[in-house]
């Protein structure tokens, strides 16, 4: 999302602005006086899920799931590039899908079997005391 800071620079993102960043410089995209400049802007232009990320996140089963940001991947980066994938989120994405799964699945496994006993309680033969 195009960002403004104080004094008129643009960023792609206010993640590309110094107080959002740890060690890398801004990255501008251009000024309020001159506009965007096209040829920083380019890289962003090209991004996308297989441009950024290594084999594994293209490769991975809940990769739909996990979130990535252009900024940290800046931030985090060895070089100045955004091509470089953030991946510190790894282990706890996975291990937060697994918790979901482990939720998930018991809660609908429970709601099957409230099913069955609501079936069960639908379908039973009333028995009359009398005739027994
Ligand atoms: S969970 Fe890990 S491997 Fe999968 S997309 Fe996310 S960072 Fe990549």
């Amino acid at each position: 999302m195009l960002s403004v800071d104080a004094a008129g620079n643009l960023y792609p993102c206010t993640r590309f602005a110094q107080y959002s960043l740890r060690d890398k410089e801004t990255w501008t995209i251009g000024n309020i006086h001159d506009g965007i400049d096209k040829n920083k802007l380019r890289p962003f232009l090209t991004l996308d899920r297989t441009t950024q990320s290594p084999q594994k996140c293209i490769e991975c089963e809940v990769a739909s799931g996990c979130a990535w940001c252009q900024g940290e991947n800046f931030d985090a980066a060895q070089t100045h590039t955004v091509f470089e994938r953030a991946t510190a989120i790894c282990l706890m994405h996975k291990a937060r899908v697994r918790a979901n799964n482990y939720y998930w699945n018991k809660l609908y496994r429970k709601l099957e079997l409230e099913d069955l006993r609501e079936q069960y309680e639908a379908n039973k033969r009333i028995v009359k005391p009398e005739t027994c």
